[in-house]
């Protein structure tokens, strides 16, 4: 049987080993760190759990193309989940501002809120809807693809290529035109980065007005823990502590993995599903760097620089008012972290998930953007107590600006812990602690190869080849399962999950 190595035990690589397995493969993966998931994770501290992860889970809803992947390795009608009725809310000098995800509740909103946009208002909402309209096939890898699929593929990408063509104005510049405060604010505020096309915000909108961003209820663990389930019940290995030293190469070929512990494994294929700039400095020793490769991981031009501090708090009461992944809530004091002046912190009131926190209590998670992954490795290796007083210095912060928000917080504190880029580096090894891949609109757009030129048998797949999220990465791991099959002349096949 042919075999298949597979580097890293994220979202990805479960993906990948999953659907070689369904197609007659033997596959092994490695995965570095104690449990499998990635950035995919939990972590338990007392009776709280802390989702590390899942805020939206996109293209979940069963009309979506990708829904077929995701249901292939997930049994989703048996996956409880919520569907959020609102994206976020946001507030600016008293004036709050509710991000529906129904777009015509979210129309009446920003109208009532911010009645001097009008007719930006209309052009936003009319671009989110035409969006939420296209769909872009997704039952076959671009590099599987005939001539029949690839006409399909233009016609659907002419409509949706439009839209990002007409929404490419940065957003950091669009806004400037918006003369509410509130509205500024909101188009603003992470995930969408100020040079983030337009086009960003509106896809977001339109993938919420469809019901095609969910929550799982057990968050992260609960999906990993299926995920591997899937993994292992069709015949997978999946080795954890075993961290991938090297993809071993003969004439060209990749043809094993030498981990850590010395020992090496031979297979006829590698993939690895682990960050790209690891893969591509470490694993393979810069030997095997086409001009995509050298360009993408060692030049200036497209080094991901945010990576984020993930503040939980567990607190010991409930809230009512909170079905939504986001609140934005205004700092008293902003707060500096590196270069990035932080004036609203994304918090997620984790109250829609019973499995996180005891009757009565919740949790709390905050996210704070970083550009200086450098400096918090450099303070944990070098001055473990200052790091560890700095985190606890923010995590204060943090309270009381909850405090101040939502009240009823400071003396309700029984759990606080603080994730810093230094820990996302530790556990994942993704570079410079990014939590998504790449920062570069275009690189999802137009992805890297999953191939690189001069190596044979090697594949890529995971965040860093432009699938970034959970089902991006999902994605990935059925795309490289499909090249294999290719490869070896064999018709691929998805296989039923319930
Ligand atoms: C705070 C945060 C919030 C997020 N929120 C969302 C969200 O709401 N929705 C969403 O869709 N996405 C979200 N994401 C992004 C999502 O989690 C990732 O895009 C996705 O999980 C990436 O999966 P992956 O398998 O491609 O990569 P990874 O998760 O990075 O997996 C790579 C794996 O390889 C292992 N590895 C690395 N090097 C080696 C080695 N040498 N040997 C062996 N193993 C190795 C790592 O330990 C890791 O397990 C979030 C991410 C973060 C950090």
């Amino acid at each position: 049987m042919t075999k298949v190595l597979i580097v890293g035990g994220g979202v990805a690589g479960l993906s990948a080993g999953a659907h070689l397995q369904m197609n007659g493969y033997e596959t092994e993966i490695y995965e570095m760190h104690k449990i499998p998931g990635g950035l995919c994770t939990a972590w338990k501290r007392g009776e709280y759990t802390i989702d590390g992860c899942v805020h939206w889970w996109v293209n979940t809803n069963p009309q979506d193309p990708c829904y077929p992947i995701v249901n292939g390795l997930v049994d989703m009608d048996h996956f409880p989940r919520v569907t959020y009725e609102e994206f976020c809310t946001i507030e600016d000098k008293g004036t709050v501002l509710h991000f529906y995800s129904n777009l015509e509740r979210f129309e009446e909103e920003l109208k009532r809120v911010c009645p001097q946009d009008g007719p930006i208002i209309e052009e936003l909402i009319k671009g989110a809807k035409k969006i939420a309209s296209i769909k872009i096939p997704a039952d076959k890898a671009p590099e599987v693809m005939n001539l029949w699929d690839r006409i399909r593929m233009i016609k659907s990408m002419a409509t949706m290529g439009a839209m990002a063509k007409k929404w490419s104005q940065p957003i950091g510049e669009y806004v400037k035109k918006i003369k509410s405060p509130v509205l500024r604010k909101l188009l603003s505020c992470f995930p969408f980065y100020p040079q983030f096309p337009i086009f960003a915000f509106l896809m977001h909108a339109s993938l919420f007005h469809n019901k095609n961003a969910s929550y799982p209820i057990g968050g992260a663990q609960e999906l990993i823990n299926r995920l591997v389930h899937r993994y292992t019940s069709l015949g997978g290995k999946l080795f954890c502590n075993s961290k991938v030293e090297k993809v071993l190469v003969e004439n060209g070929t990749a043809k094993g993995l030498r981990l850590g512990n010395g020992i090496s494994c031979a297979g006829d294929y590698v993939i690895s599903a682990a960050d790209g700039h690891h893969t591509m400095s470490q694993l393979l020793d810069r030997q095997y760097v086409d001009k995509e490769s050298q360009e993408l991981y060692f030049t200036e031009k497209h080094v991901p620089k945010m990576s984020q501090l993930y503040i939980s708090l567990g607190v010991a009461r409930t809230f009512n008012d909170s079905f939504k992944p986001v609140v934005y809530i205004p700092l008293q004091r902003p707060i500096k972290i590196g270069t990035i002046e932080t004036t609203h912190v994304l918090v997620t009131v984790r109250n829609f998930d019973p499995t996180l926190a005891p009757k009565g209590k919740t949790v709390l998670s905050m996210f704070i953007v970083a550009d200086n992954a450098d400096y918090w490795v450099r303070l944990r290796n070098e001055k473990r107590e200052a790091y560890e007083q700095e985190k606890m210095q923010i995590a204060k912060q943090m309270i009381e600006e909850v405090d101040a928000y939502f009240g009823n917080i400071k003396e309700n504190v029984e759990m606080i812990d603080v994730a810093t880029p230094a820990s996302y580096i530790r556990y994942t090894n993704n570079w410079n602690g990014a939590p998504s891949g790449w920062q570069d609109f275009q690189l999802f757009v137009n992805p890297p190869k999953k191939q690189i030129k001069n190596l044979k048998n090697f594949f890529l797949c995971g965040q860093w080849l432009g699938d970034g999220g959970l089902t991006g990465s999902m994605k990935s791991g059925r795309d490289i399962a499909q090249i294999v099959c290719k490869k070896e002349g064999k018709k691929f096949k998805l296989a039923s999950s319930s």
